[in-house]
């Protein structure tokens, strides 16, 4: 085997797996090169050789020798700079390092040892000793590496729990986060959710409008307070049932939002009078007040006239100024009632009571006006029959000119002739069908029977002078949107002329409608039919309403004609109406007139013409004709 300077030159194929290990040998001597190599060869160690400092270094970094034996004393770089090298470099550091040095040097074993050395050798070598040593090395060095492996692998195992944990508290830490941002959020949700629920229970409980308590509130309460009533006969209160009084007149006249704000005004009034009491709004004008502890009907009354006190005071709004008077039923509690809607209903009644008796007032409930309740709805069930079965005729009073006597038209009143139950006064049925509107049904027919009438009188010409009709119209009918329609159809139909038709409302029609009634007034104006104020001077006392509106004719209530007879002579509103109605270009009608002195007191003062039993009680179609056709014309 020989050497060069080449330090990769393999001296002895051996295959790594049979090699013991692998020893870089670094000498400038040949001889000894040779010598080391064959020795540790034959021991089974792969060898390489180095012949210079510098083939040692890059020898080292090329092969990675688990051994490497370093002579000291070597021209250009020595041993010991060899050695500091191989232990600054990284690859390097590692590889343990045996000097060899011959014994003739000076081997500055301290100086082999700081620089990185493992142990030496001297030359001559016993190779025993060198073969002890190499084996030691390299045990010890399979040994460090072993641990250095294990330490590594340690190192790496803890690196790794350390970033697993670190993982983990990272992921902890996160979930943490998220639950209580979730648990923020069910708690944000739960509240809003609990907000809702709480804002949906009290609206299902108030008023928008007002913010009172409303309906389903008032008679829940309503029900408590039964409840505890009928368990403590002490807990007695009473229920007051308040009703606007022609309120509809405000929407009409000033829209719903004004109505609106109106309604807001009287709630803040009722408010201040009922203090801690319950007050509800049970819908439109309706109001309710509960009582508790009140067991006397006076302490109730005195609330109700605090109510009505309170009211008189004007209610500005939106630079108008509005009256508002109310109508409040009133009701004590009592054993008998088991549900809170017999209650309420008892106080509707005394406010409908109260409403009758010229509004504005309070009426506390008893039990008669059940009864008259439960007539009144007999009496609706038969005036609905009655209509079916055309149970109504009309009859006709005449119109007579007071200096003449001579008839100018008749006015159409209708007439119920029940077969069970016999003449029925008007005065008590028409109110009653205005307030279940059958009054609209049955004021159709009434208009349309008085025409055909009238026509059929002028075509049989049983007379020569020009008649008119007068036909009595209902608010209802009034406010009906297709009134107009309804009147041309029914002209058309009866071929009357519409100048000869006269229609007779009250004063509160207008008054009630009065933002539609100009419109109505006007289109009957163009139609050239007749309007009269019947009843006049019995409803509202503002006339302004008469510059406004198209009038012909005003007809004086009856009960100023009677007064015309008494001694004291009381002229005074007769005159001042005839007057008026002179001013303005309108005629008079004084209705029952049923004394001659009255009927000459009326031509006195001016008054034209005249209604009532001194001339002829309301006669039927008949009779009426007969009068006609035989030229009696003149009446009284
Ligand atoms: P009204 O329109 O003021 O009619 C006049 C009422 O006075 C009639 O009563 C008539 O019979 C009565 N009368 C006439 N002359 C005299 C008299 O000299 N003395 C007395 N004491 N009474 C006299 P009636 O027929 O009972 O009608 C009462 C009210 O019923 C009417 O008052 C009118 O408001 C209403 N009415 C009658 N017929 C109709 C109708 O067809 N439609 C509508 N909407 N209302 C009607
Ligand atoms: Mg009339
Ligand atoms: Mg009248």
């Amino acid at each position: 085997m020989t050497f060069n300077t080449q330090a990769s030159q393999i001296v002895a194929p051996l295959r790594p797996e049979e090699s013991k290990g692998l020893i870089l040998i670094v000498d400038d001597t040949p001889h000894n090169l040779q010598i080391l190599s064959t020795a540790l060869t034959k021991q089974g160690y792969q060898v390489r050789g180095a012949a210079s400092g510098s083939m040692a270094l890059i020898g080292a970094r090329n092969i990675s020798p688990d051994l490497i034996l370093l002579d000291i004393k070597m021209p250009g770089m020595d041993g010991y700079k060899v050695c500091e090298q191989l232990k600054a470099g990284e690859t390097t550091q590692d590889i343990p390092v045996i000097f060899i040095s011959a014994l003739d040097d000076a081997l500055d074993k301290v100086k082999a040892f700081t620089v990185g050395g493992v142990d030496y050798i001297t030359k001559p070598f016993q190779l025993a000793e060198i073969l002890a040593r190499v084996e030691n090395q390299l045990t010890i060095g399979r040994l460090q590496k072993a641990q250095r492996q294990q330490n590594e692998r340690l190192q790496a195992e803890v690196r790794d729990r350390i970033a697993a944990e670190t993982q983990i508290q990272a992921l902890n830490a996160e979930l943490e986060q998220r639950v209580i941002q979730r648990t923020e959020r069910l708690n944000q949700e739960i509240a809003e959710r609990e907000k809702v629920q709480a804002l949906l229970k009290y609206m299902a409980m108030h008023d928008p409008l007002t913010n009172l308590p409303n309906r389903t509130l008032f008679f829940n309460t309503l029900k408590e307070a039964l409840q505890a009533y009928r368990e403590h006969s002490d807990q007695s209160f009473a229920l007051l049932f308040l009703d606007c009084d022609r309120f509809k007149a405000v929407n009409d006249a000033f829209g719903h939002l004004v109505g609106d704000q109106v309604l807001v005004a009287i709630a803040q009034r009722l408010k201040n009078c009922v203090g801690d009491h319950l007050l509800a709004r049970l819908g439109g004008d309706e109001f309710t007040i509960l009582l508790k502890n009140t067991p006397q009907e006076q302490i109730a009354t005195e609330v109700a006239h605090a109510i009505q006190q309170s009211l008189l005071k004007p209610f500005q709004i939106d630079g108008n100024e509005f009256f508002i008077s109310a109508s409040i039923g009133i009701v004590m509690s009592q054993l008998d009632y088991q549900q809170p809607a017999e209650m309420l209903r008892d106080a509707d009644t005394a406010m409908y009571r109260a409403k009758a008796l010229g509004k504005a007032r309070h009426v506390m409930f008893d039990t008669s006006m059940h009864e008259d309740v439960q007539s009144s709805l007999q009496l609706e069930t038969d005036l609905r029959r009655a209509i079916e079965r055309q149970e109504f005729i009309l009859n006709y009073q005449p119109i007579v000119a007071l200096e003449t006597g001579k008839i100018t038209g008749f006015e159409a009143l209708v007439r119920w002739i029940s077969p069970e139950l016999g003449f029925i006064s008007p005065g008590k049925f028409i109110p009653l069908a205005e307030e279940n509107g059958l009054i609209i049904p049955l004021g159709e027919w009434v208009l349309r029977e008085a025409c055909r009438q009238l026509r059929a009188w002028q075509t049989e010409q049983l007379t020569d002078i020009p008649l008119n009709m007068s036909v009595n119209l209902s608010v209802k009918q009034f406010s009906q949107p297709n009134l107009i329609e309804t009147i041309d159809q029914i002209l058309t139909e009866t071929e009357l002329p519409a100048h000869c038709l006269k229609l007779e409302i009250t004063e509160s029609a207008i008054m009630e409608n009065s933002d539609s009634a100009a419109k109505v007034l006007e289109q009957l104006r163009a139609r050239h039919i007749h309007l009269s104020i019947d009843d006049f001077g019995t409803g509202y006392s503002s006339l302004s309403y008469l510059h406004r509106f198209p009038v012909d004719t005003l007809k004086v209530d009856r009960s100023f004609i009677n007064r015309l007879d008494a001694a004291d002579g009381n002229t005074a509103i007769v005159q001042a109406i005839v007057t008026l109605a002179q001013t303005m270009g309108m005629d008079v009608v004084a209705e029952g007139i049923e004394t001659t002195g009255q009927q000459v007191q009326l031509q006195k003062l001016g008054c034209e013409y005249g209604q009532g039993y001194l001339f002829c009680k309301p006669v039927n179609a008949e009779l009426a004709g007969e009068m006609l056709a035989s030229g009696q014309h003149t009446l009284g």
